[in-house]
């Protein structure tokens, strides 16, 4: 493990370095100063553990692994933790300029890539108030425990020793099939109607089966209902969603029945 100056330990294997030299230089690549620090205060306050591992490494995050805290009192907080860690980098966030513009929640915040860390602690908090609304509503998503920058903690869903599957890796019977597609319209509506959110990258990618259920992850760029651009990423999430299933069912889908059921 390599020690962080901060006091949170890493595991080398987490950004996929050896024993050399030239690990640091690489850690300080994935993360820099700043999120040391965060990960750091993170640690003092028994919100985290050290990062054991890489969970997944994306275009504009990484999740990391950490085990609950010694520390921790609270007996009713997760077993384990994902730590969602966003990148600082400005290719990072160009995209994500559509989402956060027009959102009445982040009026005069900076919204603009003029300030690459504060852009991106706004990014981190919108997925965390995300996680929270839904949670509220009674969608199945990984409880959010804190945001500080660009770190958003939340409860890590396993099954068994690892992660939960992506929907996408999830071996899944035609029984499977059905029942799920079926909750996940549930899911979509309620999010929308009662939640009053869109997802706005909904996908096989973006749900996890856990404990045999549909649970939604990957929220920082959910809108509310009334975005300007809130019916184009609700068209596109319906029609991932009804794309894959219907591949996945072989074209058994009924399709009528799912018309109906889209009353939005
Ligand atoms: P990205 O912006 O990189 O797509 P995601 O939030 O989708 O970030 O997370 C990337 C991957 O990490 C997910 O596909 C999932 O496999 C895993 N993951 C994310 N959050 C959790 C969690 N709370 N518990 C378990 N695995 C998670
Ligand atoms: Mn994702």
């Amino acid at each position: 493990r390599l020690a962080l100056n901060t006091g949170v330990a890493v595991n080398p294997k987490v950004v996929g370095v050896g024993k050399d030299k030239s690990d640091r230089a690489t850690l300080d690549q994935v993360l820099d100063a700043r999120t040391r620090l965060v990960l750091g205060s993170l640690k003092r306050r028994g919100i985290i553990d050290d990062i054991e591992y890489c969970i997944s490494t994306g275009k504009e995050a990484n999740v990391y692994y950490s085990g609950r805290p010694a520390l921790s009192t609270d007996s009713a907080s997760p077993s384990a933790l994902a730590v969602k860690i966003y990148r600082t980098s400005i290719l990072a966030f160009r995209s994500r300029k559509s989402y956060i513009e027009g959102e009445h929640r982040f009026k005069g915040e900076y919204t603009s890539s003029k300030n690459p860390r504060k852009m991106v602690r706004v990014w981190a908090e919108k997925e965390l108030r995300n996680l929270r609304r839904l949670h509220q509503g009674g969608i199945r998503v990984p409880i959010a425990i804190e945001q500080k920058e660009n770190v958003l903690v939340m409860e890590f869903l396993a099954t068994g020793e690892s992660a939960s599957p992506r929907l996408k890796d999830a071996e899944l019977s035609q029984e499977d099939v059905a029942r799920l597609y079926s909750e996940l319209i549930v899911i979509m509506r309620r999010m929308f109607k009662h939640c009053k959110l869109v997802h706005a990258d909904l996908s096989e990618y973006n749900i996890l089966l856990h404990d045999s259920h549909i649970c939604i992850i990957d929220v920082s760029q959910s809108v509310e209902h009334d975005h300007p651009r809130s019916f184009d990423f609700l068209r596109k999430d319906i029609h991932n969603v009804h794309d894959y299933f219907t591949r996945l069912s072989r074209g058994d889908i009924g399709l009528l029945s799912l018309r109906r059921t889209w009353d939005f």
